[in-house]
């Protein structure tokens, strides 16, 4: 795991056990992720995140709307995985970010507890899940 990672993660947790963010938490997610998590921030501040319980079993995944005119919506695993073209582009393909936008809105809107809860049967999830 790559320092930046390990950072964030610390920080992350922090966050999740207070469940708020203060300056200095933001400060150095900002210097980790630069431009990625102000666009994360106007995600959440438009209530762009989404979180997909599939029941009974509880599984979940996180739906994030984009940034274009067309508000397009991802399905988006915070730590793992991400359906925007960034995330292949950027991440996977190039190394250059630990993550992408999507990612970020959907780990800091967790750990606020700042995202809508949508509730589905498993057969409805495991449907989403099949086309990614
Ligand atoms: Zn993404």
């Amino acid at each position: 795991m790559s320092v930046t990672l390990l950072v964030a993660d610390a920080v992350w947790s922090n966050i999740e056990s207070t469940g708020s963010v203060t300056e200095e938490q933001l400060s150095v997610l900002h210097l980790l992720f630069g431009k990625n998590l102000e666009k994360a921030t106007r995600i959440i501040d438009k209530r762009g995140v989404k979180k997909i319980s599939g029941l009974p079993s509880g599984r979940s995944i996180f739906q994030v709307v984009g940034e274009s005119q067309k508000r397009e919506e991802y399905l988006c695993f915070p730590g793992d995985y991400c359906g925007c073209y960034s995330f292949f582009y950027d991440v996977v393909s190039r190394g250059e970010q630990q993550c992408c936008k999507h990612q970020l809105a959907a780990r800091l809107a967790s750990s606020l507890g700042t995202y809508s809860e949508i509730e589905v049967s498993d057969e409805h999830l495991a449907l989403m899940l099949s086309k990614i």
